[in-house]
């Protein structure tokens, strides 16, 4: 089990649109939801389709690789025993239709990061039943 960020880091809280792709990240998939009806690929989870108002939709997992659309590098930590300085990443998700996610870039020194850069998933498991998607870098 790899840690990058420590226990005290706020936890992620999953609304009743949000459990199902937590459960799915729980077993090391990373989802995104897609409208049944046009397609359209969103993440958060919504209760409706953005494009064409529809409330069907599915969860479609994606490969887990994707590249940095924007990041910045964080200098100052937000809790107890975190590792400074950590990366906040905006990724674009390859096979997502065009979703982006917020998350980190891990296992990486900031100074070789840069826009467009490949990036695979790093499962972080916090607990037995939260784990949270990070990134690293495809070497
Ligand atoms: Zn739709």
């Amino acid at each position: 089990m790899t840690r990058w960020f420590p226990d005290g880091m706020p936890q992620p809280l999953a609304d009743s649109e949000a459990v199902a792709w937590w459960e799915a990240a729980a077993e090391h998939r990373l989802v995104v939801q897609r409208c049944t009806d046009c397609a359209h690929t969103r993440l958060p989870p919504a209760p409706i389709c953005p494009e064409c108002r529809s409330d069907g939709s599915e969860w479609h997992e994606v490969s887990g690789r994707g590249e940095i659309y924007s990041y910045t590098v964080v200098h100052r930590p937000i809790a107890l025993d975190q590792q400074v300085p950590f990366v906040i990443a905006v990724v674009a998700l390859e096979g997502a239709g065009g979703v982006r996610m917020i998350s980190n870039i891990v296992d990486a020194d900031p100074d070789e990061l840069s826009i467009g850069l490949a990036l695979e998933v790093a499962w972080e498991d916090m607990s037995d039943d939260l784990a949270i998607p990070r990134f690293r870098i495809v070497r």
